[in-house]
């Protein structure tokens, strides 16, 4: 029987350096010692009071169906904690809550685009960009950010590209580069928005992870409210990636028609996990912090490490779980050299290929293992790089 060529086409043909990944973990499946600085999950795991606040919650009853738009408590504690961040009004009518950040992901380019509609993003993009965009029947349209502009994107660059498109979707802080969007990039991709009357999705699902600089989310700026989807999660703040809990805030027309699409797909999200990201919220910043810090000081190791050698070239993370490094000088592709240090260190670091054109020649090597394994592999990575280069 034939599939849909929505389904079929989805994903772009298999390569780009996702095998290196896949042959990691069957390494390390298989009892080989492998250090794996892939994906971006934490070394630690929910903390053992939010899970409390779970098992509360699901033997106190709310085990049956809950609000399909997420529950009003959790909807006013998202609308206080976004209004209290960035000033902009902000109600539970504004608040979609979803099965984690790349449901609401799917839900904005949903409710933004039509069938065969240009969908902006910026490459280095993180890794369902272009597919989730295929799954509702857009267009995936990559608009390059380049390393010697620190990987901030140049609004002239999505000038060009927004005549006839729908949608422009950017992530500060940002996977894979660590990026953090300055004011004066996040103005012209605001002005580009207006001038083509582009709706805006802003992933901020690292929002909790800045090391240096602020995060501004661009639903702050003048006239931006109207035509902003913000992508949000509990996920990376909360270390809770298996709970499958975010949200879309964004204009209330918007949210009114996306609570149909949650009632027609996934029929909200179970009540005890709401309960539990509700409670984890109510923690304040303090528990936040804590689940940040350990990314923090591991960046510090690295940059410690990187100061003392000069064949690879990095820009200081910004924010986020992990860093770029800019591998060039080793003479070798991200896939090459990733694939060398994995077979003879077995040390998995993601290539930059992995994350689109523009970040080829660089690796991202993510900050999620425990302090004195990381620094270990990352100086056999620097090392590795060293005698590549002399
Ligand atoms: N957006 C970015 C940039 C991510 O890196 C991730 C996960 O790694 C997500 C969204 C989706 O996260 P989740 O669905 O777990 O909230």
């Amino acid at each position: 029987m034939k599939l849909s060529n929505r389904i079929t086409g989805m994903v772009g043909a298999a390569g780009g350096g996702w095998e290196l990944f896949f042959k990691a973990r069957a390494m390390a499946d298989a009892g080989e010692p492998v250090v794996e600085l892939t994906i971006g999950e934490h070394d630690i795991r929910t903390d053992p009071v939010i899970l409390a606040a779970m098992d509360r919650a699901a033997r106190g009853g709310h085990t049956g169906y809950a609000m399909m738009a997420g529950t009003d408590a959790l909807r006013d504690a998202v609308a206080e904690r976004v209004q209290a961040r960035t000033g902009v009004e902000t109600t539970r009518a504004n608040v979609l809550i979803t099965p984690g950040g790349q449901s609401a992901l799917f839900a904005a380019h949903h409710a933004t685009c039509d069938e065969g509609d240009r969908a902006l993003f910026i490459d280095p993009y993180y890794a369902t960009y272009p597919g989730t965009i295929r799954a509702v029947g857009a267009q995936p349209v990559p608009v390059a950010a380049h390393a010697e502009d620190a990987f901030q994107p140049r609004a002239a660059d999505l000038a060009a590209a927004a005549p006839g498109a729908k949608s422009l979707l950017v992530n500060s802080p940002n996977n894979p580069t660590g990026a953090v969007y300055s004011r004066a990039t996040l103005d012209g991709i605001a002005q580009v928005c207006r001038d083509h009357d582009l709706w805006l999705i802003s992933d901020e699902v690292y929002d909790t992870q800045v090391w240096d600089g602020t995060h501004l989310s661009p639903r702050a700026l003048p006239g931006m409210d109207a035509r902003t989807l913000v992508v949000g999660s509990m996920s990376k703040s909360h270390a809770m990636t298996g709970s499958r809990i975010g949200w879309l805030v964004g204009p209330q027309e918007a949210i009114g028609y996306l609570a149909n699409l949650a009632i027609h797909t996934t029929y909200g999200v179970p009540g005890f996990i709401q309960e539990a990201a509700l409670f984890a919220l109510e923690q304040g910043p303090g528990l936040e912090r804590e689940i940040a810090a350990p990314f923090a000081r591991r960046r510090a190791i690295a940059l410690d490490i990187l100061g003392r050698q000069n064949a690879i070239r990095a820009l200081p993370p910004q924010g986020a779980m992990y860093m770029m490094l800019d591998i060039r000088a080793t003479g070798m592709s991200g896939i090459g050299f990733a694939e060398h240090l994995l077979e003879t260190h077995r040390i998995a670091v993601m290539p930059g290929e992995s994350f689109g054109q523009a970040p080829a020649g660089h690796i991202r090597v993510a900050l999620t293992v425990e302090d004195a394994r990381f620094a270990e592999a990352f100086q056999t990575l620097v090392d590795t790089a060293g005698a590549l280069a002399a």
